[in-house]
């Protein structure tokens, strides 16, 4: 799998499937999953109603339609907490992993990640990135494309030297 790093918005990537930093309710938020949401239309918050009536663990992925955007689906994952006390880095390596394992249910090649937990969930970025990366990288799937995708310059350096 070749993983690759861009600035931008993930919303407007042309891939297979986006991944969506949720939250356990799995009913819409801020950040990145409010973006998706909006981006995306009531599609998605009428799937997750469907396919997830009770939610998601933390660690988990699921998927649903990507409504208007230009991939096919969104895999929701949801990333640990670190501020109602979820440091436990396994779960966050979790929502990689799973969100692989997603993606390969789909059949899809190409999938667009951010950086799970490293914006309201307080995960130190540095760290999250590292999870993210050694996870990928570590993960058998025939996913051929993972885009780390940075929301803004300095997130884009980080990711672009670690990788
Ligand atoms: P969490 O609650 O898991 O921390 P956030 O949405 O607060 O989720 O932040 C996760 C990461 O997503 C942060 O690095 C944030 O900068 C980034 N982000 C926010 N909006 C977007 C977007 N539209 N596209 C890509 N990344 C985004």
């Amino acid at each position: 799998m070749d993983i690759e790093v861009v600035e931008g918005d993930i919303t407007t990537q042309e891939v297979d499937a986006v991944v969506n930093a949720a939250n356990r309710r799995m009913r819409g938020g801020g950040g990145v999953d409010g973006a998706i949401h909006a981006a995306g239309g009531p599609d998605i918050l009428a799937d997750c109603v469907r396919r997830f009536p009770d939610g998601l663990a933390t660690g988990d992925a699921g998927w649903t339609t990507a409504g208007l955007m230009p991939a096919r689906w969104v895999i929701h994952v949801v990333g640990p907490n670190r501020h109602a006390g979820e440091t436990d880095r396994n779960l966050l390596t979790s929502c990689y992993r799973r969100a692989l394992e997603v993606a390969d249910e789909l059949g899809a090649r190409s999938v667009a990640f951010p950086l799970v937990s490293a914006g309201v969930y307080g995960w130190p970025q540095e760290d999250a990135v590292d999870a993210a990366l050694e996870t990928l990288r570590a993960t058998a799937t025939q996913v051929e494309l993972a885009r780390m995708v940075a929301f803004g310059r300095s997130a884009y350096e980080l990711i672009a030297s670690r990788l």
